[in-house]
């Protein structure tokens, strides 16, 4: 579970920033009508500590995202699944789907604009990292305030295609006094604020800017001490993904360096092309991190080409001031849970009851980072088409308690998502637990506006995002959450075994049942 951004942290999210070979496990007929208790059976408290005892150890220094430990955790589940004889779905014995991620630091930058120096943290401030590439132009395009709505574009008519553009902060008002795009006195995400650097941002990206001049000055000076400072300590920002696509500079400039490109930018916001000569000069001081999710896969008997996947994170928060995170119940308890899950599944396919539609194992990294190996799967590279994916378990969290449950039973958990998308995922979730594991089915946290936000919070979210059902299995937040105390004594073993086997017998009928998950409430994107 991923904790809330920080203010800078989210101002840092400005910026951005096949199919394959299908392994087949031979599977023998079996006659006899599968009975999933058989299976659900072999997923045992016992064997969960085992492992979580192992996974959640010093030994493995709290799983950070590209650091020795996690590559500890990778090894130990590709070992995992080797020695239960399940494949991956890449080639061969490759169970590690590479995440290309980065840790962001402000590049190095020099600016000349019209015969005068300008200075990084002084007069502007590129948000994020950038790569390193010399800009060397004639002219900018002014474009006002910068704004794209349905019924008000500053963008009107121009192409503004791998240009850079300047824009000034804020949003007009009719003679009304109205906000031009609301129509109302209400502030509007073209207004103010940090919402409206990233709405503005997100514009020139659409647009095909290559970067964007944004004059914002009651929010430069802070911006530009809190980067300067980060940048003078010589410490990294966070770890972001990658991306491959050409992604759009967002840099922020001083009220001087405005007046300098235009000097009258502050009465006036027509478009219009500037004369400018400017030189910008940018070395990247990024760092690569190389980190992966690790995949399995057991081949469906009858449905082979949908999947159902099975998600967890595999990292956690690493060693803070020299103490270890151990990261027992986050997400050590869902790590755990998928091995056992696929054990199962493994034993039936061995027994003649292998799955009809394949099931994927998917343990992501990046989680703690933001959601980034879960990203990765859905928006880089899915290995299955995210069309033929019928549906994401993704569990986070299921191996404690929450103080703050003061009543019901212990023997619950929160699902989140379930009848988000699919009516039927949520009946026959509901179904099963009725059927097998009588587990308290507690919906407290089902609310996208709970401030808690925890539909946003975990893998799963990457996955609806996409119009692919999502169950979330968790337990709540407790005192040892983000703890170095997060550790394997604390976890309520039995409870941990209910909750695995509820996702296993969902897994099961989400699998075996005759036709595909109906997903009758598809949101429009
Ligand atoms: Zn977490």
């Amino acid at each position: 579970m991923k904790q809330l951004l920080s203010i800078f942290a989210v101002a840092l999210l400005l910026v951005g920033c096949g199919s394959s070979n299908q392994n087949s496990t031979k599977q023998a007929e079996n006659k006899t009508p599968a009975n999933p208790v058989d299976y659900g059976n072999t997923i045992t408290s016992d064997e969960l500590k085992e492992m979580l005892y192992t996974y959640a150890s010093d030994e493995f220094e709290g799983r950070e995202t590209g650091e020795p430990g996690q590559k500890k955790a990778v090894n130990y589940l590709k070992e995992q699944y080797q020695k239960m004889g399940i494949p991956s779905p890449l080639s061969g014995d490759d169970y590690f789907q590479e995440v290309p991620l980065q840790k962001q630091k402000s590049p190095e930058a020099s600016l000349s604009a019209n015969g005068s120096d300008f200075e990084q943290f002084k007069d502007f401030l590129i948000i994020g990292s950038a790569d390193t590439q010399t800009i060397d132009i004639s002219n900018i395009v002014y474009v006002g305030h910068g704004i794209d709505a349905e019924n008000y574009s500053d963008y009107k008519g121009l192409d503004v295609k791998g240009k850079i553009v300047l824009a000034k902060a804020g949003e007009p008002k009719d003679e009304n006094g109205n906000y031009v795009t609301s129509g109302t006195t209400e502030e509007t995400k073209w207004s103010s604020g940090r919402q409206s650097l990233s709405s503005k941002r997100n514009a020139a990206k659409d647009k095909g800017a290559k970067a964007i001049f944004h004059l914002e000055p009651s929010l430069f000076q802070r911006y530009a001490d809190y980067y300067g400072a980060v940048a003078a300590s010589g410490q990294a920002g966070r770890i972001s993904l990658k991306s491959n696509e050409a992604s759009s500079m967002f840099v922020m400039i001083s009220e001087t360096m405005a007046t300098a490109l235009y000097p009258k930018i502050n009465e006036d916001a027509t478009a219009k092309t500037i004369p400018v000569s400017l030189k910008l000069d940018i070395e990247s001081q990024s760092e690569n991190v190389a980190s992966e999710n690790v995949v399995a896969f057991i081949k469906g008997t009858e449905k082979p080409d949908e999947i159902v996947v099975i998600s967890a994170h595999l990292d956690h928060e690493g060693v803070k001031d020299g103490k270890v995170y151990n990261g027992a119940d986050d997400d050590g308890s869902g790590t755990v849970a998928i091995l056992e899950i696929a054990e199962a599944f493994k034993t039936a396919a061995d027994n003649g009851h292998g799955p009809k539609r394949s099931i994927l194992f998917l343990h992501v990294t990046g989680e703690e980072k933001g959601l980034l190996g879960s990203r990765h799967y859905t928006d880089n590279d899915p290995i299955f088409p995210l069309e033929n994916t019928v549906a994401d378990l993704n569990i986070d969290m299921i191996g404690r308690t929450d103080p703050k449950r003061t009543e019901g039973d212990r023997n619950y958990v929160y699902l989140i998502g379930s009848d988000k998308l699919s009516t039927e995922l949520h009946n026959l979730s509901e179904e099963v637990n009725k059927k097998y594991t009588n587990v308290e089915l507690d919906y407290k946290y089902n609310d996208e506006n709970d401030p808690n936000r925890f539909y946003y919070r975990s893998d799963h979210y990457n996955f609806a995002k996409n119009n692919i059902p999502v169950i979330f299995y968790f337990n709540g937040t407790h005192d040892d959450y983000h703890q170095p105390s997060d550790t394997p004594d604390k976890i309520e073993y039995d409870l941990l075994e209910n909750r695995t086997r509820l996702v296993f017998y969902t897994a099961w009928e989400v699998a075996n049942r005759d036709n595909r998950l109906v997903v009758d409430k598809a949101e429009s994107k």
